[in-house]
């Protein structure tokens, strides 16, 4: 097993298909054989996905500032 951000080995089972990589910080969640959603816990407590945060960056600036 090993975290699909950063390649590290330092991964841990937190639920049933859910894990912790104590290396980068993020977690991430295994969807079928190959797939999987990475999202970190952000200074709130709530979890954050990776693409939801690629996706925000992605906004034209006229979006961001309204
Ligand atoms: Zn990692």
């Amino acid at each position: 097993m090993r975290c699909p951000v950063c390649n590290s080995i330092d991964v841990g089972k937190v639920e049933t298909d859910q894990y912790y990589c104590w290396n980068c910080l993020h977690g991430f969640s295994l969807k079928g054989v190959d797939g999987f959603s990475a999202y970190y816990v952000d200074e709130e407590g709530a979890l954050v996905s990776l693409s939801e945060m690629v996706q925000n960056s992605q906004l034209p600036q006229e979006n961001i500032w309204g």
